[in-house]
């Protein structure tokens, strides 16, 4: 296995796949760091910065918001890191990929792994429509499937959950058709490179993270 410290990973999959949880399970297993450009891109918002200004309206409607300003955004960021990353909600399109690989070209680097999470669009529509995230860890629960042990509190650190102002029906809709036209065509483009591996994302998060870990460790 690359180790954690250096390893370029990403996470790929549709909305509500479990990227995000499983690259917080990673993060709690190896020395690495979480790129999350959706976390990122709230923060941003939150904040209501330039960059926070021009996504919001793509993002409430679940468009992507343009590639120059994500692409710009993530650079910053994974240039200043010395760490292994995972990479959650980037690449999205085909000019992202590629930015990506010109990126880790400048510190001499490839990506090592990509795994694809893959779950039916029926599922990940109910999982998003009840999904509850808290404000401050990002931590995940729902409604039904992950009911939070005191209600509108996270079991982790005790932040707020909110619905995500983009988990709403018209909004889920358009993320998945967008996920189908813009980023699914990636699966082809890092299968051809021979560095994808697929898990199934619909089972358990533990039995997706044992897997994910042995594909990491090379025993799958
Ligand atoms: P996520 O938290 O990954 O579901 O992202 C939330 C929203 O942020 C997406 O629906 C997009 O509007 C925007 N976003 C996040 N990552 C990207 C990306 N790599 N490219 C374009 N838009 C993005």
């Amino acid at each position: 296995m690359c180790e954690g410290s250096t390893m370029y990973l990403i996470l790929l999959g549709a909305p509500g796949a479990g990227k995000g949880t499983q690259a917080k399970m990673l993060v709690e297993e190896l020395d690495m760091i979480q790129l999350s450009t959706g976390e990122m891109l709230r923060e941003e918002v939150s904040k209501g910065t330039k960059n926070g200004k021009e996504a919001k309206q793509f993002m409430e409607s679940g468009s992507l918001v343009p590639d120059q300003l994500i692409i710009a955004m993530l650079k910053e960021r994974l240039l200043s890191i010395e760490k292994g990353v995972i990479l959650d909600g980037f690449p999205r399109t085909r000019i992202q990929a590629e930015a990506l690989d010109k990126m880790l070209g400048e510190l001499r680097r490839s990506i090592d792994y990509v795994i694809n999470i893959s779950v039916a669009d029926e599922k990940l529509v109910s999982r998003l429509s009840g999904r509850l995230v808290c404000r401050s860890c990002g931590g995940s629960f729902h409604k039904i499937f992950a009911v939070p042990q005191k209600d509108g509190f996270c079991d982790f650190c005790h932040g707020d959950l909110y619905q995500r102002a983009d988990d709403q029906p018209e909004s889920i809709k358009n993320r998945l058709s967008v996920y189908h036209h813009s980023t699914k065509p990636l699966i082809d483009f890092y299968q051809a490179r021979g560095v994808l591996q697929e898990i199934d994302g619909d089972q358990d998060a533990m039995l997706i993270f044992s897997e994910l870990k042995a594909i990491l460790e090379g025993d799958k």
